[in-house]
């Protein structure tokens, strides 16, 4: 069976080492030695000053909107995974859906100010498939308006952008670390910023709001993660680069096998460096995705329709016309991409969606 993704496991060894000193020290959650030695290896690794290791992506998300105060009208991307639009419901906001950009899927920052209101306190935008949002018209856009940005930074491990990581831009970032992703802990997060004082808070944020063990400040949630988790964010972070280029070769093998195949690819932004992390093809209809799709599981390899249904849709949200993100949305699919995925793998892929191309019934 060939999934969507598969998650990497380091060498049993690897992680045993870790889990020996946590074994000796007794300390298994709390802000640990391994917490902060992955916060630590992280930074060194993405070239960034401020990071703090969270328990996942989501809580991530409703710290960052938390930390930055942000309350009514979030203007955020119909295009992304139900997280996105679901934190800002949970932080009792109004998610107000701006369309994406059909080459690079992301939101389109030229439709933003049209949905600006006196409402409007932030953007939140996801920089899908880890390819860069375009950050310069966004920032330009939000300075204007004086409103924060968050990025859902979820698939963004290790891009950069101008020689950057991407992780730098907008007001705070967050990350996931989730099995699926390609740097990972088992489940894990990450909120990034430039600002120490939003760190700070974020911090407080992430541990009940104590500022000392009998004083509070803001009324915090339990956001971190334990010595666990961070002994497998350490152990991964090991083999980063090995699982990086490995998806360089892999996508470089399914642009060469599948040459022909009649999909759209996202565009990737001008001066970004990206990871890869995604294999996403965009059918010209829905009926050829549907059929592809068939055949692939019908040989046991199961790609997943990344993102389906555009979030405009969720029952909980206001409709706002965003055509293109609702028929992209029908028509976008992520072959599966995983370190141990093999060259035969990906052309017997490449050789079904080829035959279903061009033998239509
Ligand atoms: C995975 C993901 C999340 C959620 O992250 P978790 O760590 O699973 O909570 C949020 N946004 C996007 C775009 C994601 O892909």
């Amino acid at each position: 069976m060939i999934n969507v993704t598969k998650p990497f496991l380091p060498p049993y060894e690897e992680y045993r080492h870790y889990l020996e000193g946590i074994w000796e020290r007794n300390w298994l959650t709390n802000n640990g030695p391994l917490v902060n030695d992955l916060e630590l290896k992280l930074k060194e690794y993405l070239k960034i000053k401020h990071l703090l290791f969270l328990s996942n992506g989501t809580i991530a998300l409703q710290i960052a909107i938390k930390a930055l105060g942000l309350k009514g009208e979030i203007i955020t991307t119909p295009f992304s995974y139900v997280a996105t639009t679901s934190s800002i419901v949970w932080e009792g906001c109004k998610p107000v859906f701006v369309d994406i950009d059909p080459k690079t899927l992301n939101i389109d920052a030229a439709k933003i100010e049209e949905r600006i209101t006196d409402k409007t306190t932030g953007i939140l935008a996801t920089h899908v498939y880890g390819n860069p949002c375009d950050v310069e018209a966004i920032e330009v856009i939000a300075k204007k308006h004086n409103l924060k940005v968050i990025y859902d930074a979820a698939h963004a491990f290790g891009v950069t952008y101008k020689g950057r990581s991407l992780f730098e831009y907008g007001d705070i970032s967050t990350a996931s670390f989730h099995a699926t992703k390609i740097f990972h802990s088992t489940e894990g997060g990450a909120v990034i910023s430039n600002d120490p004082e939003l760190i700070k808070t974020m911090s407080l944020l992430r541990n009940f709001g104590h500022s000392s063990s009998e004083t509070f400040g803001p009324a915090g949630i339990n956001g971190k993660n334990s010595e666990f988790h961070a002994a497998m964010g350490l152990a991964v972070l090991k083999h980063i680069d090995a699982l990086l280029l490995a998806r360089k070769t892999q996508a470089a093998a399914y642009d060469k096998a599948l040459a022909t195949l009649n999909v759209q690819r996202p565009e990737i932004l001008n001066g970004a460096a990206w990871n890869y992390s995604y294999y996403p093809i965009v059918f010209e209809t829905e009926e050829q995705l549907l059929k592809s799709v068939e055949t692939l599981n019908g040989h046991w390899i199961y790609p997943r329709r990344y993102f389906y249904p555009s979030l405009s849709t969720l029952d909980y949200v206001d409709k706002y016309e965003v055509p293109i993100s609702e028929s992209i949305s029908r028509r976008s699919l992520c072959l599966p991409m995983y370190h141990s995925l093999k060259q035969e793998d990906i052309d017997f892929i490449a050789r079904l969606l080829l035959r279903v191309q061009n033998n239509p019934i």
